[in-house]
C-alpha cells in the first residue's frame, strides 16, 4: 500500500509575503537530508510538504527519522494514500489501520476536508468511519476524550490520507533563513545545546573551539568534532575553527594577576571569535552560558566578556536551569559525550579564587599589562577550518 509523509509547518504558516522564500529553504533543506534514502517525490501546498518515496526499498521510518529532526515542521504525519472515494477509504483504510486498531482498546476518529467538492462533509466521514470501524473491530468503543488511537481521514487536492496519529516535528525555522553565527563550541553540556537552539531559529551554525595542547589532549578535541557531528543532525553542515590557544594562556598567567585569569582568557576567546565572524561574514556569537553557574558567569563576569563583543551575542540557555539544559542535552543525544571526562582549555590554569563581581576597569588595566594583540591575530591566522558534512 502507498505510504506517504505530510510534513505540517509550524511557524512559516503564518509568515506573510516571504512565505515562499521559507518554503524554498525548508523544501531544499528536506531533500538534502533524504538524498541518500532513495528518490522522492516532494511537493508543497496548503502549509504542507508532500514526503513520497518512490521506491518501495524506502523504509519509511528512516525517512521520519531524518524529517523529525529538520526545523520548520510542526507535527508530521504517516499517512496511507487512498482514491477520494469513500470506498476505498472505508476497504483499504480499515486494512492500513489493521496494526494500530488490534492492539487499540478505544478511538475517535476525526476529519479534514480541504476539497469542499468530496460529497461528504467531515462530521459525516467522522460517523461513517467510526461506525465502518466499529463494525470491523467490534472489540473497539469509542473514547472523545482520551482515546488510545486517533484515526485522522485528510481529504486534500488529489488523494485522501489515513493516519493514527501525529509525530511531534522538532519546530521552530528551516536552518538557512536567519543568517549565520559562530558558536563558541566547549566539550560541555551547554554550548551544543545553544547552538541546537540557535538553529532551530533558522540561523545556520559555524563552530568554534579553543585547544591548549599539551595541556588539552587531542581526546578533548575529538569529543567536540563528536559533538559537532551529533548537533549537525538538526544543524546541517557545520565549518569547524579550531584555534591554538596555548601561548596566549601561558601568557595570561605570566603577566596577569590570578584572580583574573579567568575573565581575561574568556574575553580574548570573544576577540578571536570576533575577528573570525566578521572574517567570514557571520553576523553573531553564540555561547551556552547561564546566569550564575560558575564564577565565570556572573552578571559582573559577563559584563566585563560583553565589553569586548562589537556584535551580537546570544545566549540562548542564560535563564535556564542545568536540569533543563540536561533535559535538551539528552533529546539531542550531546549529553553521553558532554560528560566525558576530558579537560577543556578553560579548566587550565584556573585560578583558585576567581573573582565572582570582577570591575571592568580593573579588567581591562590587568590585560593591559602585556600586549595581547598580535598573539590574537597569531591564533586568528593558525586557525584550522575542518567541514563536518551533515550526519543524520
Ligand atoms: P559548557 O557546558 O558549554 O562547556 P560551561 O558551563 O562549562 O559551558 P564555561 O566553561 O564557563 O561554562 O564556558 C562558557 C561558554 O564559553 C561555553 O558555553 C562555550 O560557549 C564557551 N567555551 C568555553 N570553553 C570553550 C572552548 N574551549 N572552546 C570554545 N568555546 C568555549
Ligand atoms: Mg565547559
Amino acid at each position: 500500500m502507498k505510504e506517504i509523509i505530510l510534513a505540517k509547518y509550524g511557524e512559516i504558516a503564518l509568515k506573510g509575503l516571504n512565505k515562499s522564500q521559507f518554503e524554498a529553504i525548508l523544501v531544499k533543506n528536506v531533500k538534502r537530508r533524504l538524498s541518500d534514502l532513495g528518490q522522492f517525490k516532494i511537493t508543497r501546498a496548503q502549509s504542507i510538504v508532500f514526503i513520497e518515496p518512490l521506491s518501495e526499498e524506502t523504509d519509511i521510518s528512516d525517512v521520519i527519522e531524518r524529517v523529525r529532526k529538520t526545523f520548520g515542521f510542526s507535527v508530521l504525519c504517516r499517512c496511507g494514500v487512498f482514491e477520494k472515494d469513500y470506498e476505498d477509504i472505508k476497504t483499504n483504510g480499515l486494512l492500513y489501520l489493521e496494526d494500530e486498531l488490534s492492539y487499540a482498546k478505544t478511538f475517535k476518529v476525526e476529519a479534514k476536508r480541504s476539497d469542499k467538492k468530496f460529497p461528504m462533509n467531515s462530521p459525516a466521514i467522522c460517523r461513517e468511519f467510526g461506525h465502518d470501524i466499529m463494525e470491523k473491530y467490534p472489540h473497539l468503543s469509542v473514547d472523545v476524550k482520551n482515546p488510545d488511537v486517533v484515526v485522522t481521514v485528510e481529504i486534500r487536492e488529489t488523494n485522501a490520507y489515513i493516519h493514527a496519529g501525529v509525530i511531534q516535528g522538532a519546530g521552530g525555522m528551516p536552518v538557512g533563513t536567519s543568517g549565520q553565527a559562530l558558536l563558541l563550541l566547549s566539550g560541555g553540556i551547554d554550548s551544543p545545546v545553544a547552538g541546537y537552539m540557535m538553529a532551530k531559529r533558522g540561523i545556520h551554525i559555524n563552530a568554534i573551539h579553543y585547544v591548549s595542547p599539551p595541556y588539552t589532549s587531542d581526546r578533548a578535541r575529538q569529543k567536540v568534532e563528536r559533538l559537532c557531528s551529533k548537533i549537525s543532525a538538526y544543524c546541517g553542515d557545520i565549518r569547524f575553527f579550531c584555534v591554538p590557544f596555548t601561548e596566549i594562556q601561558e601568557k595570561i598567567k605570566d603577566n596577569c594577576p590570578e584572580e583574573l585569569f579567568t575573565i581575561i582568557m574568556r574575553r580574548i576567546m570573544m576577540k578571536i571569535a570576533q575577528k573570525i565572524a566578521e572574517r567570514e561574514n557571520l553576523s553573531a556569537l553564540i555561547l551556552g552560558e547561564s546566569v550564575g553557574q560558575v564564577a565565570s558567569q556572573t552578571m559582573g563576569a559577563i559584563v566585563c566578556t560583553d565589553a569586548v563583543a562589537k556584535m551580537p551575542v546570544f545566549r540562548p540557555v542564560i535563564g535556564m536551569d542545568k536540569s533543563e539544559i540536561v533535559e535538551i542535552a539528552r533529546k539531542i543525544d550531546t549529553f553521553d559525550i558532554s560528560i566525558e571526562p576530558y579537560e577543556d582549555c578553560c579548566t587550565v590554569f584556573t585560578p583558585k579564587h576567581p573573582k565572582t563581581a570582577p570591575v571592568l576597569s580593573e579588567v581591562e588595566k590587568a590585560e593591559a599589562l602585556f600586549d595581547f594583540e598580535p598573539l590574537i591575530d597569531k591564533a586568528v591566522e593558525e586557525t584550522e577550518v575542518k567541514l563536518f558534512k551533515a550526519e543524520f
